[in-house]
């Protein structure tokens, strides 16, 4: 067998595997390539063994880390940590002085799923602290101590920039609205209608955002960017994270339909995050259009209409022939006008903005799209983002396709170069020095445009040793995921990295556009994994087989329900608190017999009690070797409940290891916690 093929097996990679070979008692040189098959099985058994023991290792060193911790918090002797009423995940941390990552691990442990920009009180902080090994103490709020250290987020830079430094930018503005209402076509029609056909042909590529220019009455030509991802999804995700990309909203509303669910939810976006916005009331041109039907709908969301006395501007257009385009567009410079104060930007300092698409490339490899928000991003410069370095703008492209040597700000650019595909949502900020940024880790991405199948473990083969299990691995979650349109499948899988998953694996295993179909519900069967689709629906067959084949499949139409729902199923699957007790330990001194999946041996109690239903770590020359669970224990022939330092008696172990004279048991107890 290949070396390479091998470490496939066991999903190592080859040199790691090559390197740890003489360590388990295989010396294969440092050249070979093939390993004799006989060889090969026992590698694997050998493998197995060692990572388990690995395994059993840091479990232990976590476990007693654990119990001093709280044993120092218990006598009042742990370190003070100060902390305010509320505070991001990332702020909690800073506090805390500890990674990120071992904090969201502690939360996840507590049951709580929440991402770095999300914020926690003080008395769940105070709980995790405490997990942490910290006595947590309420911090004296005077001079706004928050925010004090640390990185600042973008709507902080952008708000901290001296009005001197500022001058005005073109308003960014997003289209929202139910589905079917003409989000889609309202965009397109401004793209055709304002936009001279560049020399490099048109638009080939979507981009997610781009610009327009607009002759206002005076005859000044304005420029307006859009964000073109249909439907609010992705601007809510943009929000959640934290980001502010648009300066004004277009709520669409069709003149033939109503208000609907996703209007309604639209609404309460705008007005949540005070965002200013128009209404286009689209489909005007259609028999069934009712425009005084929609402004009585209007208000009796609370939205009065302009000529009913009340401040919602209405503009009745039609996507379709594009009547009144041009009145929308006046309409968006007006209102950008009033607000002309907040559409300001420093372009001289270095770039910072919102990545609104990303994807990898087939040829290009991973590229995104940058709204830029301040600042200039010029080509060369290096990027940031979550702290990390993503390498350098190789080189820039506009929505158009044309090259762009530099973006002011509330320019779209799409940027070649980077190492990684980002997360839509994710801000990107040029460092002033890139050496202070973290090294990428070089995951794979979750973003590659291919839907990409993830390699189920094999099926054991038979004869080889069957692993307990105990062997911490992770339970995995499988989703196959299936959207309407780009915007709201980035949208999706946004989310989803917001899901915690330091206990549980969630795995895309294969994500596409379009309704789910056969191939889907077969794919799904065959990889374990559940069926989402958002905005779209099964074909006839597919629902019949996926009852057949009982695949789990849902629809969603709002992204939150999706949402919510695999938080929830990902929490079902998070395995309960283990409270961790070391009772004592002993040597053994004789081994009797073997038993159905164990053995009988007696021995000495050299420390603390052993007690039977506890786990005992079978160590050997302060190795360890394995687990298993004292079944029965009999101090002088007698069944007993416990036996004490000094105490001769014999156990029943059941567990895979072999004992031997001499071993030493570690005794404990683990009891689940209910995770609330
Ligand atoms: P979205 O889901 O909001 O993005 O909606 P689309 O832009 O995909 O539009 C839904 C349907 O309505 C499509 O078939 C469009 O051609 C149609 N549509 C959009 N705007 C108009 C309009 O102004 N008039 C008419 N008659 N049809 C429209």
């Amino acid at each position: 067998m290949n070396i390479t093929d091998l470490a496939r097996r066991l999903r190592v990679p080859p040199e790691e595997l090559r390197s740890k070979l003489p360590e388990l008692g295989f010396d294969i040189g440092a050249k070979a390539l093939k390993i004799p098959d006989r060889d090969a099985g026992k590698i694997m058994y050998a493998w197995r063994q060692h990572k388990k023991r690995q395994y059993l290792e840091t479990k232990r060193d976590e476990q007693r880390a654990r119990a001093e911790r709280k044993l120092l918090v218990q006598e009042g002797k742990a370190e003070e940590a100060f902390l305010p009423t509320s505070m991001t995940v990332r702020k909690f941390a800073e506090h805390l002085n500890l990674p990120i990552a071992k904090v969201m691990q502690e939360l996840m442990r507590s049951g709580i799923l929440a991402s770095l920009n999300e914020t926690i009180d003080f008395d769940t902080a105070a709980i995790i602290a405490e997990d942490l090994g910290f006595l947590a103490k309420p911090m004296e709020e005077s001079s706004g101590a928050e925010g004090a250290s640390g990185e600042v987020g973008l709507e902080e830079t952008l708000a901290s920039e001296a009005p001197e430094d500022r001058s005005p930018r073109p308003p960014v503005v997003v289209v929202m609205g139910h589905v079917d209402h003409g989000k889609t076509k309202l965009l397109d029609t401004i793209r055709k209608t304002n936009v001279v056909d560049s020399e490099s042909g048109g638009i080939t590529q979507h981009i997610g955002a781009y610009q327009v220019e607009h002759k206002t009455k005076e005859g000044k030509n304005q420029s307006l960017t859009f964000i073109d991802t249909p439907g609010h999804e992705a601007f809510t995700v943009m929000r959640s994270r934290g980001a502010k990309v648009a300066d004004i909203a277009i709520l669409v509303i069709a003149a033939d339909d109503g208000i609907q669910p996703q209007t309604k939810e639209a609404i309460n976006i705008v007005k949540a995050a005070s965002l200013p916005f128009v209404v286009a009331i689209n489909k005007i041109d259609t028999a069934g259009a009712d425009i005084e039907k929609i402004k009585n709908g209007l208000s009796g969301e609370g939205l009065i209409p302009e000529d009913w006395g009340g401040k919602t501007i209405c503009t009745p257009i039609s996507a379709k022939t594009g009547e009144n385009i041009d009145a929308l567009l006046d309409v968006l410079l007006l209102v950008a006008d009033l607000e002309k104060d907040n559409i300001t930007a420093n372009a001289e300092r270095r770039a910072i903005g919102t990545i609104i698409e990303s994807h990898v490339d087939k040829g290009e490899g991973p590229v995104a799209t940058v709204l830029v928000q301040s600042g200039t991003l010029k080509v060369g410069d290096p990027i940031g983002l979550r702290g990390m370095n993503y390498g350098k703008v190789r080189a820039m492209k506009a929505w158009d396709g044309e090259g762009l040597k530099e973006a002011p700000p509330s320019t779209p650019a799409k940027i070649i170069g980077l190492k990684q595909a980002p997360s839509v949502g994710d801000i990107l900020e040029v460092p002033e020095n890139p050496k202070s940024l973290e090294k990428l880790k070089s995951q794979p991405s979750q973003k590659s445009g291919v839907a990409e199948l993830t390699v189920k473990r094999a099926p054991r083969k038979t004869g080889e040793e069957d692993e307990s299990d105990q062997d911490g691995e992770k339970p995995a979650l499988n989703l196959i995921i299936k959207a309407d349109v780009l915007g709201s499948l980035e949208a999706v899988l946004g989310m989803m990295e917001k899901i915690d998953t330091t206990y549980v694996d969630l795995k895309i295993v294969a994500k596409g556009l379009g309704n789910v179909t056969d191939a889907d519900v077969l794919r799904a069967e065959a990889t374990g994994a559940q069926v989402l689709a958002f905005n779209v629906r099964a074909t006839t067959t597919a629902e019949g087989l996926a009852r057949d084949k009982n695949v789990s499949f849902d629809r969603y139409e709002v992204i939150y329900r999706l949402f919510d729902d695999v938080e929830e199923r990902v929490k079902k699957l998070v395995p309960s608190e283990k409270i961790y007790t070391e009772l004592g330990s002993m040597r053994v001194l004789a081994v009797f017999s073997k038993v159905e999946k164990g053995m009988i041996v007696g021995g000495q109690v050299l420390k603390g009690t052993i007690e039977p239903g506890a786990v005992a770590r079978v160590t050997r020359e302060e190795k360890i070797i394995a687990e298993g669970k004292i079944n029965n224990l009999q101090c002088g022939k007698m069944d007993v409940k416990e036996a004490r330092q000094g105490e001769e008696c014999g156990i029943e172990f059941t567990g895979k290891a072999k004992i031997e004279v001499g071993d030493v048991l570690e005794v404990y107890r683990e009891e689940e916690k209910e995770r609330v």
